[in-house]
């Protein structure tokens, strides 16, 4: 099918975007990578009277370290994350989670901003940022206000971001010293989407005991999650492999797996538990800088 009629408009500068947006409230859609947009629209599902193509917004494009944390622009690419130099030197964790999204072409269009703003219950970076503490900025005509990544994925594609706003950065805590993280994922083998997703980050603190852990996950239920029980677990403790595997265990406590034509809920339920040990082994391998 070929999408709808709509009226389309390619600003270059975010106060001329955020205009556009202002104006035409909800007849109109962003249009970034168009990996999920542009699908949506050929089936008809979305029906834009106004696209707004932000793609021409430079500003927006930017990986860059700022007053101690890291800045990603809603426009870079997972390519741009995928390959950037910075990131692999100050937060690695993200530029493994861009390598395994999708194939080439996705990586090379599909950018952050639109990943989030999308919020795939099976896309790939939620895991990522919830497990790195990320904050999300979003701006509208009338100003700039930070989300918590812990507060920012309401449901099934359901964010807070609200009508008349563009997310515009993502901001990330520079990684403690003694840290380590990993991103490990049973792959839909189609399209690459996480059946089950598991971003682990830890700090290891005095007597090899860990400080603090943060588990994401993707790809299990209707939106991506902190797994507290799993991480209230670890706290405090040394990472023994028993210890390691009991947590695993618990990354779906409280949690309704999704259950659908790829996988059941039980399976999903079992391949996080699986992928959540891993991406935690991974991540504290790695503790200090080390290489696995
Ligand atoms: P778009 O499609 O342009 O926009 C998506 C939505 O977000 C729209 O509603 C748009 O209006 C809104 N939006 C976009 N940018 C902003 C912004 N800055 N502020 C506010 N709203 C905004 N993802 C994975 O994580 N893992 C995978 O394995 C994976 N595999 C894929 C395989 C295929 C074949 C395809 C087509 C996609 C796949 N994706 C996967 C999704 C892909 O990663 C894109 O990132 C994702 O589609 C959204 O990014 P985009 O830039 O294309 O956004």
């Amino acid at each position: 099918m070929i999408p709808a009629p709509f009226e389309y408009f390619a600003p270059k500068s975010l106060d001329e975007a955020l205009r556009l947006v202002e104006r035409h409230g909800d007849e109109a859609k962003l249009l970034a990578g168009g990996h999920s947009l542009l699908p949506l629209m050929r089936l008809r599902l979305s029906a834009p009277r106004y696209v707004i193509d932000i793609g021409r917004v430079r500003s927006l494009h930017s990986i860059r370290e700022e007053s101690g944390r890291l800045v990603i622009g809603a426009l870079a690419t997972h390519h741009d994350v995928e390959t950037s130099e910075l990131l692999h030197i100050t937060c690695p964790l993200l530029p493994e989670t861009a390598a395994v999204i999708g194939d080439v072409q996705v990586r090379s269009r599909g950018t952050v901003g639109g990943s989030l703003a999308h919020a795939d219950p099976a896309a790939d970076y939620p895991a990522a940022m919830l497990a790195l503490d990320a904050e999300i900025v979003a701006t509208s005509s009338s100003g700039t206000r930070v989300i918590p990544i812990a507060e920012y994925f309401v449901d099934l594609l359901t964010t807070q971001l609200r009508p008349g706003e563009i997310l515009t950065e993502v901001h990330i805590p520079r990684p403690a010293e003694r840290s380590g993280a990993a991103y490990r994922k049973l792959p839909q083998p189609a399209s690459h989407f996480a059946l089950a997703g598991v971003a682990a980050r830890v700090t290891l603190g005095a007597g090899e005991k860990i400080e603090s852990v943060a588990i994401g996950v993707t790809g299990v239920a209707v939106r991506a999650y902190r797994a507290t029980a799993a991480e209230q677990m670890l706290i405090g403790k040394i990472a023994a492999p028993k210890l390691l595997a009991e947590a695993a265990e618990k990354v779906t406590d409280g949690v309704d797996p999704l259950a659908d034509i790829h996988a059941s809920a039980a399976y999903r339920r079992a391949a996080a538990a699986v992928y959540a040990r891993r991406a935690l082994d991974a991540a504290i391998a790695r503790v200090g800088g080390k290489k696995s």
